[in-house]
This record gives C-alpha cells, sequence and structure tokens, in this order.
C-alpha cells in the first residue's frame, strides 16, 4: 500500500474516532451526552439551569441535582418521592382526550427540582411574587404570581388574550394564586405554594376528590367536566397545563410548565398505566 493511501486510512480512522468530538475540539465522554428530556427543562429554564453535566442538573446557583436517580417507581412510589426525569413521566398531549385511566401528565412532580426553581420555603416564594392584573375588563381581580421563568408575564399573556373574549368573562371570576399548602388529602407541596398555579371559575369546575369523596387513587372514576375549552386553549398556548387533562381531574387548576411544551426528540412516551400494572397491595 503506498503512502498516500496509508495517510487517507489514517485520517479517515481519526475523523471515526474524534465523531464525539466538540466543535472546539473538547473531548465529551457519554456521560457528557445530554439526555432528551435534560435537554428540555435547559430550554423551559434558561435562566436557572445552567447545564447538564454527569447526570446533574447544574443550576446558575451552584446546585446540582441529580436527574436520574436510577430507581424505578411505581405510580404510588412516585406520589411519594420523584427524581427529575420523572416529571416527563407522561407527555402532556392535547389530542388524547378525555384522559384515560391512569394518564396525569405533569402531575409528577420533583419538589427538589420546584424548590430550587422557584423557592423552598414561603418566603422565597413570597420574595419573587408579583401582581399580574387579572381580565379587569371581564371583572376579574389583581393576583400575584412569581416572576421566577416568565410565568408572570405568561399569565398577563393568558390574561390579554382571555380579555379579547367578552363571552368568557364567567371562566375568569374567582382567580386563586399563591397558597403555602399542601395538595389536599396528601404531604406533598402543592404547585399553588410556588406561585406557578391559578384555579378559575370554581362553581363551573370539577375536582375528582371533591366528585368522589369515597375514591382512592387507584378506583376506576368517571370523568366529569363543564369547562370552556377556549378558556383551556388560550393558556395552553402560553405554557400552562390543564389539570383538566388529567384522569384525576381538577378542571379549575391551571399551571405554568413551560418543559411540558418543549418538543421531545422521540415521541415515545405511553406510559398509561393500566389496573394491571398497579401493585395489588395498592388496588382498593
Ligand atoms: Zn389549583
Amino acid at each position: 500500500m503506498s503512502r498516500v493511501v496509508y495517510t487517507l486510512l489514517a485520517l479517515l480512522l481519526s475523523s471515526c474516532i474524534s465523531s464525539t468530538t466538540g466543535p472546539r475540539g473538547d473531548h465529551r465522554t457519554e456521560q457528557d451526552l445530554v439526555p432528551d428530556n435534560a435537554r428540555r427543562l435547559l430550554e423551559a429554564y434558561p435562566q436557572q439551569i445552567a447545564r447538564y453535566q454527569n447526570n446533574e442538573i447544574v443550576f446558575h446557583s451552584g446546585t446540582r441535582l441529580k436527574f436520574d436517580d436510577g430507581v424505578k417507581r411505581t405510580i404510588d412510589e412516585m406520589h411519594l418521592e420523584q427524581d427529575i426525569k420523572d416529571i416527563f413521566f407522561q407527555e402532556y398531549d392535547t389530542t388524547r382526550f378525555p384522559p384515560d385511566y391512569g394518564y396525569d401528565p405533569g402531575r409528577y412532580r420533583s419538589a427538589a427540582f420546584f424548590d430550587e426553581i422557584y423557592g423552598a420555603t414561603a418566603d422565597e416564594v413570597i420574595d419573587s411574587l408579583v401582581v399580574v392584573n387579572w381580565c379587569p375588563r371581564l371583572g376579574g381581580t389583581p393576583v400575584v404570581f412569581t416572576k421566577i421563568a416568565g410565568a408572570a408575564e405568561a399569565l398577563q399573556r393568558v390574561s390579554d388574550e382571555l380579555e379579547q373574549h367578552p363571552e368568557l368573562a364567567p371562566w375568569v371570576e374567582g382567580a386563586q394564586t399563591f397558597n403555602y399548602r399542601t395538595i389536599y388529602g396528601t404531604e406533598r407541596k402543592s404547585p399553588h405554594s410556588y406561585g406557578i398555579a391559578i384555579d378559575i371559575a370554581v362553581p363551573h369546575s370539577h375536582y375528582w376528590r371533591f366528585s368522589y369523596p369515597k375514591a382512592s387513587e387507584h378506583d376506576e372514576i368517571e370523568y366529569l367536566n363543564t369547562f370552556n375549552i377556549k378558556v383551556v386553549e388560550i393558556f395552553e398556548r402560553h405554557g400552562f397545563i390543564w389539570g383538566g387533562r388529567w384522569y384525576h381531574f381538577d378542571t379549575m387548576h391551571f399551571e405554568y410548565r413551560p418543559e411540558m411544551f418543549t418538543t421531545p426528540q422521540n415521541n415515545s412516551s405511553e406510559n398509561s398505566p393500566t389496573l394491571e400494572s398497579l401493585s395489588p397491595e395498592t388496588k382498593s
């Protein structure tokens, strides 16, 4: 073989070997490759998250949280504890309606992650609350919302858009936002504790725990909703998920969750549990 051929082969080989080398020649290891769902968090919270590194979400504050703790949890376990990857346990799919058994996209929230983004104590959250002039032309009243991650600005955009539809006035009434509390019937912190959630039009709404006071998380329940879908679509356009897309419906509830509206690289999440997939002792 001629010297030229050897040189060409060597060049080809080196280009194959260095295919994981970054544009500036930094050698990346397998661990530095960013999982798609970590990439989606970076996209949704760029002011809070600096980077993903070695299975950790690294915040601008310096805090590092494990992205995937390696634990595969059942739904029951996920209600008590989640890691960050579990946020994406189910994709928020606006075409999947009404929600089928166990489909509660966005209802699994990593407390450690949201504590870091919005504040871990009431005082920390309160420091970031600002006033949103909620639908004044439709009879709404000002509410407080966190300014972090663009949440208050997003709620103001929702309000501005709702105001273009006077017929929606009954749906914006009685808005309730920040409330440092646990989720009814649980020990888990409510998203209202972070100033990222708003409940509206309570008299026109349905909440599964109030509709079925004796039902457990595992029971099959009938979906109930009379909420105006136009209101829902406006919220969703601005990064809010709706509790009416949950099997465990909470139709008054909207929650700012921009990560749920980022686009996954491969749409392979089909994670609805079946009655059979729940452990027997947890069925009731
Ligand atoms: Zn709520």
